[in-house]
């Protein structure tokens, strides 16, 4: 079967790689959204992920991305391709695909935030109208895209994320190395992390959060990406509020082995991402998310994830209060990847 995989950023590495291993004659296609050595080529490195066939160089959100796509599917004529999740990269694969008149697989299908101003949300929804095989990672996300009419070639997979998080799960030396390095011990810090562009891109959001990572009582470590660190950079009120914060520590992105491992050993982490939602249940460290809504709702109903927004007063409230997160029937069992190429192999 010749598949495309079509990655642009950080996530996507990661859940290629979960597939990679299972279908090693996947051949990749890189975007270029992400760019930045440690957002892009560390992850190549460290998930032994091979070189990818084609780099377009589509920094951020090319306009020109769906056509490039396209040119090589064109050439190419692969069975499928493969896109995860809910970047730029994602629908524009998933268009260019149907221009060239190949089909799609959805790899984290069906997942809502039901907040239409994310573009992400405005990705997965396009993305999935597209695609022909649709793999989702929970019951809840097979019910999203039943109720908009989608019920053909939708499976119930897992997620790959587990896969991942599985496969490559830090040993006690990795985890003592970083933290180490970082001056932090297990269970003594925060782990925060913001990205999403309705975040990133406000300063006072930025602003709201900082001030509540400020009063917490102990160093929260902040692996910061590089789309929140140049609004940082543009704004000085945020500058002085970090020179005045010494335990809000600003470290640059780490490697993701590195990532499992701060995860696993903070006492709360908090984020605006998705995945790492997500990671927290896997390492079972509460996670306090920085947004009102979340596609990952069952961390939520478990007692693992609370929804605090970015008002200061909330996060705070959020992060102090005690949890007790129940287990989740859910994100399947570290074979998430094997049933997808099975189900394309079955396909074909
Ligand atoms: N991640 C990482 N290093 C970091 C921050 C995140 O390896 O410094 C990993 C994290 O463990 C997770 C993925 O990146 O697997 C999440 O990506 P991101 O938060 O950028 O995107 P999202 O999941 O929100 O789409």
């Amino acid at each position: 079967m010749n598949i495309i995989t079509i990655v642009g950023a950080r996530p996507q590495f990661i859940k290629a790689a979960a597939v990679m291993h299972v279908y090693a004659q996947n051949r990749l296609l890189h975007t270029g959204q992400h760019y930045d050595y440690n957002m892009s080529e560390a992850f190549f490195n460290e998930l032994h992920l091979p070189a990818p066939q084609w780099n377009l160089d589509c920094r951020n959100n090319d306009p020109d991305m769906t056509t490039k796509i396209q040119a090589i599917l064109q050439a190419e004529k692969p069975d499928v391709i493969i896109v995860f999740g809910d970047t730029y990269s994602t629908l524009c694969g998933a268009r260019a695909a149907k221009l060239a008149g190949i089909n799609v697989a959805h790899i984290e299908a069906g997942l809502r935030s039901f907040n239409d101003s994310m573009p992400e949300e405005y990705n997965r929804i396009e993305t999935d109208k597209i695609a022909q095989y649709l793999f989702c990672p929970t019951h809840t996300a097979v019910k999203n895209l039943q109720a908009e009419g989608i019920t053909n070639n939708v499976f119930l997979v897992g997620d790959v994320m587990y896969d991942a998080a599985l496969r490559f799960t830090p040993n006690e030396e990795e985890q003592a190395q970083i933290l180490n390095s970082l001056h932090i011990t297990a269970k003594q810090y925060y782990l925060a992390t913001i990205h999403r562009a309705d975040t990133a891109d406000s300063p006072a959001k930025i602003e709201s959060i900082f001030r509540a990572l400020q009063a917490l009582d102990k160093d929260v470590i902040v692996p910061l990406h590089p789309h929140t660190a140049k609004t940082i950079a543009e704004n000085t009120t945020l500058q002085d509020l970090l020179k005045a914060s010494p335990s809000i520590r600003i470290i640059d992105p780490v490697g993701y082995r590195q990532m499992l491992s701060l995860e696993k050993n903070a006492l709360v982490i908090l984020t605006d991402s998705g995945g790492v939602q997500k990671e927290a249940y896997f390492q079972r460290t509460p996670c306090v998310t920085l947004r009102n809504e979340t596609e990952w709702t069952e961390t939520v109903n478990a007692g693992w994830n609370r929804l605090a927004g970015t008002d200061t007063d909330r996060i705070i409230k959020a992060c102090t209060t005690p949890f007790n997160g129940s287990e989740i029937a859910e994100y399947g069992d570290g074979k998430a990847a094997e049933r997808i190429i099975q189900h394309l192999l079955d396909k074909q």
